[in-house]
């Protein structure tokens, strides 16, 4: 997924039946901000999301439950590219009341994915790893990721966000079938 080098080590991603996905996840305590606890963290994650191939990561899926995800958004299709990012105790405000149906899938339900309706626009407030303070506003894929990311920071999985499961397919049928119509989301 990327040509630089990474530093932090890859840490194995839990899948769904491990109790770590169903917790909801503590806040980062004040005293943490800039510790070596949270930049591992912050490196590790971004280093698995990368060589997982995904787009995105919460702590809980590497069995760690503290309020801390990664993602990024890759330069394709009608989406401008967004960094790898850190966010440390996330809040969003979802924006407007109508929502929008896109594919998701997920790291840690793999080979799955399914219709999700997620709000367009959100915006964000959060920390870096540093304590730094973070207020942005997310629109379209930027947006589903993070709401997808946030809600694990909750024990919530996108199986759970469905309307009902009559969209839910494996991979490649979705390759065959559905990749024409949205951008996959792994997160
Ligand atoms: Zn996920």
């Amino acid at each position: 997924m990327t040509t630089r080098p990474l530093d932090g080590r890859h840490r194995t991603i839990v899948r769904l039946g491990h109790p770590a996905l169903r917790q909801r996840s503590e806040p980062v305590p004040v005293e943490r901000f800039g510790t070596r606890f949270l930049r591992d963290l912050e490196r590790d994650l971004v280093r698995t999301m990368f060589e997982d191939s995904g787009v995105g990561l919460a702590a809980p899926q590497i069995a760690v439950n503290v309020r801390v995800l990664a993602y990024f958004v890759p330069g394709e299709g009608d989406h401008d590219e967004v960094p790898p990012r850190v966010l440390v105790n996330p809040t969003l405000t979802l924006v407007g009341e109508a929502t929008e149906m896109g594919w998701e899938g997920c790291l840690s339900v793999p080979g799955l994915r399914g219709l999700v309706a997620r709000h367009p626009a959100v915006k964000v407030a959060a920390y870096d790893a540093d304590g730094r303070p973070l207020v942005f506003e997310a629109s379209g894929f930027h947006a589903r990721v993070i709401q997808h990311e946030v809600d694990h920071l909750d024990g919530i999985i996108f199986l759970d966000r469905m309307n009902g499961m009559s969209s839910l397919m494996f991979e490649e049928e979705w390759d065959h079938y559905a990749a024409d119509r949205d951008l996959p989301v792994e997160v």
